[in-house]
């Protein structure tokens, strides 16, 4: 037991973003409408729980298209896919639902449209993301990553008259403005997004963090290791100079972090359910902690549409994961 403890801060807001609840939303309809097995192409969210939740329910959740039998229902997850990929799955057949983000679509969108205008891409992203493969995948050429200001100095695009920037949407939206600059002064030309393409959910719970890390003596970010924005809201907090561990479960909290700790804050990245922001609270509870308290914060209050063919009434969400 550690006495240290006085309060714990909870971060506003954290958790949940609406294309999260989407995609979940739709495995669940999915499932309840055509049955199990429903087939997943990749983690629908980066969440452990989440998609442990969703196997239990009948969601099979696959990296290649091959392992899907015909006839199959297929989802393709948040993150979004190449148009490889989409294309395999019309040609084998399948019955789809697209569970990506409609702000990661609206980036396939633009790119869509300003390559026929003829425009080059720079990326900013992390390599092997699946939104980024998914956004870059929706050119055959002529989109070029770059992770950091080391890379700006490399890329070689063909052309620089009609050159943009996109960006992956759960990024740091500070490393993301540095790199853009370093863009900028050397292609000073370059296109960029009318709004950003870092989603609301991954500002606002950056801005969350940043409110909270001078206030408390430790950060604890609920998120799964493969989970971007939930990286990132963990190295924030570091940064802003707060001791701060990411756990996938209130299990993976170790009591020698919360020693001489007395404000302890917490915050969940955008594919962690609350459910588990609850058990990182008993835990917290049990070591010492005496109250709990909400943080002022946005109130977010977007929510995207589900998809043609599972918005009907009747098809209700059986154990909505939460
Ligand atoms: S983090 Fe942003 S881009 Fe990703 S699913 Fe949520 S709202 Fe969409």
């Amino acid at each position: 037991m550690n006495s240290d403890i006085s309060e714990v801060l909870l971060a506003e807001p954290r958790g949940f973003c609406a294309g999260v609840d989407r995609a979940i939303e739709i495995v669940e309809r999915a499932i309840a409408k055509f049955g199990a097995p429903i087939y997943v192409r990749h983690e629908i969210v980066h969440n452990t729980y989440v998609v442990n939740e969703l196997k239990a329910k009948g969601a099979v959740f696959i990296e290649e298209l091959s392992d899907v039998p015909p006839g199959a229902t297929l989802v393709f997850s948040a993150h979004g896919v190449s148009k490889a990929v989409e294309q395999e799955a019309r040609d084998r057949g399948f019955e789809i639902f697209d569970a990506t983000c409609p702000l990661v679509t609206k980036v396939h969108v633009e790119v869509a449209k300003l390559a026929k205008e003829g425009y080059e891409f720079i990326m900013i992203g992390h390599k092997g993301h699946p939104e980024v493969e998914g956004t870059m995948g929706q050119l055959s050429s002529g989109i070029h990553l770059v992770e950091d200001v080391k890379d700006v100095a490399r890329v070689a695009p063909l052309q620089t008259e009609k050159l943009a920037v996109v960006t992956q949407t759960t990024l740091s939206v500070d490393d993301a403005a540095e790199i853009a600059a370093a863009v900028r002064a050397r292609f000073p030309a370059v296109r960029e997004p009318k709004q950003q393409d870092i989603c609301y959910a991954t500002q606002n719970r950056q801005d969350a963090v940043k409110i909270m890390s001078p206030q408390v003596d430790l950060v604890i970010v609920v998120g799964s290791p493969t989970s971007s924005n939930s990286n990132r809201l963990r190295e924030l907090a570091q940064r802003l100079g707060t001791e701060s561990y990411m756990v996938d479960s209130a299990a993976e909290l170790k009591p020698e972090w919360f020693e001489g700790k007395t404000r302890i804050g917490l915050t969940a990245g955008a594919s962690a359910p609350e459910v588990l922001v609850r058990e990182v609270i008993d835990r917290v509870r049990a070591l010492g902690a005496v109250s709990v308290r909400k943080m002022d914060g946005i109130e977010e209050t977007i929510k995207f549409p589900l998809p043609k063919g599972l918005k009907l009434d009747d098809i209700p969400p059986p154990g909505h994961i939460s």
